[in-house]
């Protein structure tokens, strides 16, 4: 818990601090609490963090800009503990509640890995902030070989616990914190990869590729192997805020392609620029 004396004091430290609920008096010594409040709805790091007033100003007008502002509850002083805990409680177990929800729409029911919109956000995100500073990304697109015929011997169930596997063992292969790989559809998989070079890429994709192979999954029917492999693209940009990210997806798509018809199990570099 922390405690502040001031707005000012508010609005430095409530958008660091992951707090899971704020109390929030209106007569500060130098900012109002309506303002706090919405200066920190419009903040992006704490405008989840649900705020209560907690105040001697008790009209209902008073309440009424206190809600509009973006509080989830006002409070009028004198308080009773015992009905500020249960309040205070609810709105932190709401929280949490929507907190995991928000977690949810963001992975991967099935391999809890990031899924296809999380990875639209994080691509974007690193496509902006590197062309700002003029280092490269690479993005490894890759997709299991002869997977139709893999649920047709081993069923749907034997496909899904292969695709978690997969997941797996791309986690394992990635290198560096800011790496992600995310589902990106069906058993299609891409991995993201910021200030890495065509070499670096070249080595992740390999280390997916042996890595998945490694586990030696039982693929009796494959024409590739006799265990599951998969077929990766991979490419390498400078990002150009005048570009979009998509021709890069794109070009580690046909890169994947060009993996599939050269014979599958392998990695291929595609052209990035
Ligand atoms: P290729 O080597 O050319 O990639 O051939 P493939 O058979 O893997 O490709 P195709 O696109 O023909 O088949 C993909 C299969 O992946 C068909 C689909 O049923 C299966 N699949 C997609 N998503 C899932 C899933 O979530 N679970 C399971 N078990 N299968 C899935
Ligand atoms: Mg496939
Ligand atoms: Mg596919």
């Amino acid at each position: 818990m922390v405690a502040v004396s001031t707005g000012k004091e508010a609005l430095d430290q409530a958008p660091n601090g992951a707090f899971d609920l704020i109390l929030l008096d209106v007569g500060l010594p130098d900012i109002d609490g309506f303002s706090v409040c919405k200066q920190l709805k419009a903040d992006t790091r704490c405008k989840e963090v649900p705020i209560i007033f907690l105040t001697s100003r008790n009209s209902a007008q008073d309440e009424v800009s206190g809600l509009e502002a973006g509080g989830i509850d006002y409070i009028a002083k004198p308080i009773n503990p015992a009905i500020l805990r249960a309040r205070v409680n609810n709105h932190i177990e709401l929280k949490h509640s929507r907190d995991a929800l928000t977690q949810m729409a963001r992975l991967d029911g099935l391999t809890g890995l990031p899924n296809r919109r999380t990875f639209d956000d994080v691509l974007d995100r690193e496509w902006r902030r590197l062309a700002r500073v003029g280092q490269p990304l690479s993005v490894i697109m890759f997709d299991v070989d002869h997977f139709k015929l893999f649920n047709d011997t081993y069923g749907h169930g034997g496909g899904d616990v292969c695709l978690k596997k997969i997941a797996e063992s791309a986690v394992g292969s990635l290198q560096r914190p800011a790496d992600m790989v995310a589902r990106y559809g069906g058993e299609e998989f891409v991995a993201i990869l910021p200030d890495t070079v065509s070499v670096g890429a070249a080595a992740v994709a390999e280390a997916i590729r042996e890595n998945v192979a490694a586990q030696g999954l039982d693929h009796e029917r494959s024409p590739t192997a006799k265990f599951v492999t998969v077929s990766l693209g991979y490419v390498t940009a400078v990002p150009n805020v005048e570009r979009s990210p998509s021709a890069l997806v794109e070009a580690a798509d046909k890169a994947l392609y060009a993996a599939k018809a050269a014979g599958r199990n392998r990695a291929i570099m595609g052209l990035g620029e």
